[in-house]
Order: C-alpha cells, then structure tokens, then sequence
C-alpha cells in the first residue's frame, strides 16, 4: 500500500469526525476536510512540477499544515524530506543539497529549491479524488537523523515500513490508539517518532490529533484539558517538566488521560513515580530508531510501564545481541568490574541487533549500510535483558568512556547522580585525560533552590560505582543541550 491511504481509510470511515486540532492556528479538520486540502496540495505540488520520486522538502512546524503536505507529497508519489524549521538555512542548504530536493513546503526557497504554497485549510470546491502513486518498496520518506553522535545521515524509509510500523504498533492488546482518542502531540512531526507511532498511528484508525508546534508544560495542561485529550504521546524532558508542576494540576487538567507514552530517550525512574503519583498513570517506555520506522520495542506489548525498562519487541520485530563482531550471544560482563551496577539482573551485555518489516531500506541515496544479506540491522546502542526478557538500554557504544582501559557508559553513571536529591538532570562525557586516556566529567543541572556541592556529588557516585566510574570533575549548569525530541547533545559537553 501506499502511507497516504491511512488518510483515505479514516476519510471514508470517519468523514465528519475531527481530524487535525491544530492549537497554533485554533482550526480543527475534520478528516474530510484534510483529504480535500492535501487533494488540492497534490494539485499545487503537480503545478510546481512535482513527478514521482522528487524529493520535497517540508520545512513545517507541528501543525495541521504538515500533515496536509506530508500525505499530499506520498500521495503524490513524491518522498518526503521532513526538516526541522529552526535550523539554519545552512543545514537546509546542506540537505537539499545532498537529496537533491528542487521543491520546498515552508519558507527557505531560492534559485534552487521552489516554494509550493503552504496549505492549513481545504478550498472551497472539493478537488478531484487523487490516485496514490507509489507503494511498497517505493520510499516515501528521507529521515535526516537528529545528529546526536556525528555527521547525519539520510534514512530512507519506505511505505512498506512505515505501514509495517503503524500495523505493529496497533495491533498490540493494549491499544495504542482507538477512533474515539484524541492525541495530544508536541514533539516534532519532521522526527519519525511523530510522524509514525504520533500522525501515521493515529490516522490509521480515524482518531483526533492535538497538535502543538512546541511543548509548553502549561499551555500543555490547557489544551489536553479544553480537548478532553485521551493519550499523549511525549518525550523525556516534556514528563520532567510536567512532574515539575504542582500534582492537583496536573491530575485535573489530565482527567480524561488513559495512556501516557515515551520515547527517543531514556525516562528517568523518578520522573516516571512523579507522573503516577500525580495522576495515577504509568508511562509506557518504547525505544526506535529513524532506522526502524521508528518503534522496536515498547512497555506496552507487556502492558505494564517498568522503571529503566523499554519492554519488548513489537510483533514482527526480532531482536538479539551480539558482540562487536557481530556474533550473537550476550557478552559477559567485565570481571574487572564486580559492582557492576547491571551484574545483579543481566547475564551480560551486546550491541543490540534488529530484524523486522520497518526496517529502512539503507542510506540515501545509494542504500548503503542498510540491513544485512539477513535482513538484521545493528543499532549501535547497548543493551541487556533481565530475567523477564525486557530489554534494558545501557547506552550508545560510540558515548562509550574509557578510563585506564575500563569501559564506562555515561548513563550509568548518570542514573545514579539523578538519583541524588537536588539533581534534575545530568549528563556524563569523557573528557581527554593525560594519564587515563578519559576521564569521567559530570554535568548537573540542580533543582530550583537545591544545594549541591561537588563532593557531595563524589560521594554519592563512590557509594554506588567502581572507583574508575566516579566524575574526576563535576560542573554545575543552568540547563543541558537537548535534540528536539529531547535528547541529551553529550557531543556538545566534550572538551
Ligand atoms: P544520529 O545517529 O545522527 O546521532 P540519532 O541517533 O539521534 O541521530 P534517532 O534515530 O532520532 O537519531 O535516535 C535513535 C536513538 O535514540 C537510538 O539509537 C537510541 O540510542 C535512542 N533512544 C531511542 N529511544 C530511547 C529510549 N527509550 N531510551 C534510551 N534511548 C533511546
């Protein structure tokens, strides 16, 4: 099939029912109205020229107005090149480049790249019924990855795996989305984690989508309050601002809440027992990567959230572990390292290696680097299972540390200092060290008013870690480099 016939099946089911509640601009769209405006953009893609397989940049903050041109462009036949509309021109200039984009929903055209107009409404008389074309193994997507460990990458996801993602996710018994939700979304539609499990996975079952083009814990409460939201579906940093508020508010405005999500970066246990507390649900924790369309693994297929835990494999998704070399099998732990603080539940660590249909087809433009002969594809993060078979992320190998030949992951040590009372956030980078090769520096963002002095930082860390994972230095900062799905930026904190 083709992505944009998700927007079809809920036009046909559910025609009258709200489709796109865009905050920003105070319009709501019925699905009705969405597929008579992303007909009419398919005519204005076609005016500026658009023929299947063109690269179309959208450069669209979350809103109705991207969804219009997304479905418009892979209804089309086109390939979708989501960018994020806060960066520079130079990062658009260095990706229409290198996808070779000639047409541009958004501003940033010039000689090179051609504005098509940007659509939030459907016009007056309803346009002719457009035919998909593309399906399968045509892409529809090009992902730039965020950039969080190096140079990014162009991720070229086709309709198969996109539709493969939206299926796996919403044929689980916990139900990530029913025609009646209304889904509160902030996280940025040009990342794939809200543009599938958010605007796909809604779509594809005719429910309400909550847009707002960015988080603000406040007008946040207000809008899931005024639209009765059912599920939100969220990031890290968006929950620790929310647990932050004070709970009576948060339990009110979020009464019609059933299900909380996360994804794109570690939830903190403490921010997950805040969220209970205040309104008496868990968060369930997924993992993904652009790579994967986006969804691997999610608390939801067992359907209860575990602190520190991002569930199992969605159906479909077959996951292993395996050694730098590629051999399966997990690897067992360092001997030199008895207070390993993961020794206790897991038989031994492995770069985590996935096969499943939403998987990318490579990297643009010539595919490469995509799955094996085999169909696996290696994450490049870490990660062990408990004794239950739930995967536990311990990192990213490429934010390994190394001190004195001895492997430190950063978030080990950064679960533990934001275990510490006072701390709202850390990061942990190594930094060049003379006699150690790296040495462990900490970051920390202390709470509002909290006290904290370095030692008491040392101590804490020399309690719970091996002595060559203590912080040599800890640094105090007001806040930390975020992606905008919220990842932590360690490049950022290096040096
Ligand atoms: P680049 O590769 O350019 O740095 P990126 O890796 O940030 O970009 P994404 O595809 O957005 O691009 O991120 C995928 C990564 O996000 C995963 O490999 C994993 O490290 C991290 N991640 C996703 N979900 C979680 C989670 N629940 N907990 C911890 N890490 C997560």
């Amino acid at each position: 099939g083709n992505v944009a016939e998700l927007l079809s099946s809920a036009a046909r089911t559910r025609p009258g029912a709200a489709g796109l509640v865009d905050t920003t601009t105070g319009t709501t769209l019925t699905w009705a109205d969405v597929e008579a405006a992303v007909d009419a953009q398919v005519a204005e893609l076609r005016a500026a020229g658009l023929a299947p397989g063109d690269r179309v940049v959208l450069r669209l903050s979350t809103g109705a107005a991207f969804a219009i041109a997304f479905y418009a462009v892979v209804r089309a036949g086109g390939i979708a090149v989501p960018l994020s509309p806060q960066g520079p021109d130079t990062e658009l200039a260095t990706f229409v480049e290198h996808s070779g984009a000639r047409l541009i929903v958004g501003t940033g055209g010039d000689q090179q790249v051609t504005e098509v107009p940007v659509r939030t409404d459907p016009p007056a008389a309803r346009p002719e019924p457009v035919q998909p074309v593309g399906a399968g193994e045509d892409i529809a997507v090009l992902s730039y990855t965020s950039g969080t460990t190096g140079r990014p990458r162009g991720v070229m996801l086709s309709h198969r795996a996109l539709l493969a993602n939206v299926d796996q996710l919403t044929r689980l018994d916990t139900h990530v989305v029913e025609p009646t939700d209304r889904v509160y979304l902030s996280v940025p539609l040009f990342h794939v984690y809200g543009l599938g499990p958010g605007l796909l996975a809604a779509t594809s079952v005719g429910a309400a989508l909550v847009l707002a083009e960015r988080f603000d814990a406040r007008a946040a409460l207000t809008h899931c309050a005024e639209h009765r939201v059912t599920t939100v579906l969220g990031v890290p940093t968006m929950y620790a601002e929310f647990a932050a508020l004070p709970p009576d508010e948060l339990g009110e405005a979020l009464s019609t809440v059933r299900l909380l999500t996360s994804g794109a970066a570690p939830l903190h246990p403490k921010v997950l027992a805040a969220i209970r507390a205040a309104i008496g649900l868990g968060v369930f924790e997924g993992y993904g990567l652009t790579e994967t369309a986006p969804v691997l693994t999610t608390t939801l297929v067992t359907g209860y959230p575990k602190p520190g835990s991002v569930g199992r494999p969605l159906p479909g998704v077959e996951l292993r572990l395996v050694d730098s070399d590629g051999t399966p099998g997990p690897v067992p732990l360092d001997p030199a390292d008895p207070d390993d603080a993961f020794a206790e539940d897991a038989a031994g660590t492995g770069l985590v290696s996935v096969r499943g249909p939403n998987l990318f087809s490579g990297y643009w433009p010539d595919g490469a680097h995509g799955p094996d002969a085999e169909g696996w594809f290696r994450t490049g993060d870490v990660g062990y299972l408990d004794v239950d078979g739930d995967l536990h992320l311990v990192d990213r190998a490429n934010d390994l540390i190394i001190v004195n030949g001895f492997n430190v992951y950063p978030r080990e040590v950064e679960d533990v200092i934001n275990a510490i009372p006072g701390v709202a956030e850390s990061a942990v980078v190594g930094v060049r060290d003379e006699r150690s090769g790296e040495a462990v520096k900490a970051v920390i963002v202390p709470e509002p008013g909290a006290a904290l002095s370095e030692q008491q930082v040392v101590d804490a860390c020399a309690g719970r870690l091996a002595a060559y994972k203590v912080p040599r230095t800890v640094a105090f900062a007001d806040e930390l480099p975020h992606s905008p799905t919220g990842k932590l930026r360690r490049v950022r904190l290096r040096g």
